[in-house]
């Protein structure tokens, strides 16, 4: 697709903001200010996508809640990763059937990855009648028009827009206030790993222009935003779609000047655009927090194949190693899929080694599970469930022994950390993160905000998290 076809226009724009006032119009003749519930599900992507739908709600009028009785409209933004998950969300949307019983006039809608395929947005059509709006990945930037129809004209609208996806800039954004922001930077995939439904429901690369990217970060710096991750599928292939030169150690270099901003993080990259000259760019980057999030998925060269991850277990460790050469007291993390189709105990023992050698601070592991709609689904040799359990618990078992010995070099030091509030299991205690990632657990003192940065001497370390005390 070319520049000028991805790039949703100033026209198509204007025609959504006329329909989200139109449907403001419709809620201020009624003296009403309607409420929406938006419940999200999935990655960052996911959670991002729906601030931007909280944002739109809120130009056509809409106001928030989390109780759903109270609900004008509910919304489901769904992930399509997982088939667990999916099934989750439909027993969620058929639980919504009694409510929409009882009160006629509340929206159902269902939107995201889930809805982007074919078969589930059929399924939806027929089966779910209680749900009257369903849109896919492709379809967010005109929600105001479908929102339009639902409330105005009281249609059922079902959008599912079979493209390579597009891009809209100047969406409204509603985000959670806080001192950490997400900012997206690419949208799709291109690289078609074999378990991976994201390349079929998200559409191809684009990646936003710089100047949005980095005009997006300036305003978010304004609004008192002192941490960004960076985000994309794939952020370090970040310009290869763009009709100039420009890749993402030139993004991150820009990033880098924003004044206001103290941190800078970014996910996901993938090791086969991780260049040379991307890791001599990131000493460089001076806000760049000591955290790299880098994907090794299997260590066997065979599994890695069949994934079609365009990478060897070879080549993913002398990356390590380069990075480490440059940054050697970043944290280091990745994912792991376990029990891929053919996987024997000899290839698994390969993802052992590679977690080994490179001494992960925490690894996001996960038990391979059939993905409709994907080649690795209809490979015939899937691992037994008895089997993929055993190998994911005996690395478990490897890699908590490793993130705790890690943890342990980490007492008595000094580090500063960004306060983010209470701590989940202990109302007397806050928490903050230090740069490389670490959640650190320390006493509550009333005269700290989230978004300020202190320093800490860590006192008490565990698997997961470290405590320290202010110094
Ligand atoms: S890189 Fe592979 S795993 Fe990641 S989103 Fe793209 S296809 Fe999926």
């Amino acid at each position: 697709m070319k520049r000028e076809e991805v790039l949703v226009t100033k026209e198509e724009l204007n025609i959504q903001n006329e329909y989200a006032k139109k449907v403001k119009e419709y809620y201020d003749t009624q003296g009403k200010t309607p409420k929406a519930l938006v419940e999200t599900f999935g990655c960052q992507q996911n959670e991002n996508d729906s601030e931007r739908i909280c944002g739109m709600l809120e130009t056509m009028g809409f106001g928030f809640t989390e109780n759903e009785d109270e609900a004008d409209f509910i919304l489901y933004n769904t992930c399509a990763v997982r088939e667990g998950a999916e099934m989750r969300v439909l027993g969620n949307i058929g639980a919504l059937k009694k409510i929409k019983e009882k009160r006629p006039e509340l929206i159902v809608g269902i939107c995201g990855c889930m809805m982007q395929q074919e078969s589930m947005s059929k399924r939806i059509k027929s089966k779910f009648k209680h749900v009257s709006v369903v849109f896919g990945t492709h379809s967010l930037y005109s929600f105001p028009e479908i929102m339009y129809k639902a409330v105005c004209e009281n249609e059922r609208v079902i959008s599912r827009i079979e493209s390579e996806g597009r891009l809209c800039e100047d969406i409204p954004v509603k985000r959670k206030p806080g001192p950490s922001a997400w900012v997206s930077i690419m949208y799709g995939c291109n690289n078609f790993c074999s378990y991976c439904i994201v390349p079929y429901v998200r559409g191809r690369e684009r990646s936003r222009d710089p100047e949005a990217v980095i005009a997006e970060i300036e305003s978010l710096a304004k609004e008192g935003v002192k941490e960004i991750t960076l985000l994309g599928q794939n952020v370090n292939s970040y310009g290869k779609d763009l009709e100039r030169d420009i890749d993402f150690a030139d993004l991150l270099l820009m990033a880098d000047k924003v004044e206001g901003i103290q941190r800078i993080r970014f996910v996901t990259s993938h090791p086969k655009d991780m260049t040379d000259k991307l890791i001599a760019t990131l000493p460089k980057v001076t806000k760049l927090c000591r955290q790299i999030h880098l994907p090794f998925q299997a260590g066997s060269n065979r599994i890695l194949k069949e994934m079609n991850r365009g990478y060897t277990k070879e080549r993913y460790l002398e990356l390590a190693e380069k990075i480490r050469a440059v940054m050697p007291d970043a944290s280091f993390t990745t994912d792991i899929i376990v029990g891929f189709p053919g996987e024997t105990y000899e290839d698994f023992l390969e993802t052992v080694d590679v977690i080994e050698k490179v001494r992960f601070d925490s690894v996001f592991s996960f038990i391979y599970s059939k993905r409709g709609g994907t080649p690795a689904a209809k490979m015939e040799n899937q691992v037994p469930e008895e089997i993929k359990h055993k190998h994911f618990d005996i690395l478990l078992d490897v890699q908590n022994r490793i993130s705790r010995e890690i943890n342990e070099t980490y007492s008595d030091r000094i580090e500063e950390i960004m306060v983010e509030g209470i701590s989940k299991n202990n109302p007397d205690a806050m928490c903050g993160r230090t740069d490389s990632g670490k959640i650190v657990n320390f006493p509550k003192d009333d005269t700290l905000s989230v978004g300020d940065f202190i320093k800490v001497k860590i006192t008490k370390i565990s698997t997961w998290s470290l405590a320290g005390e202010r110094v």
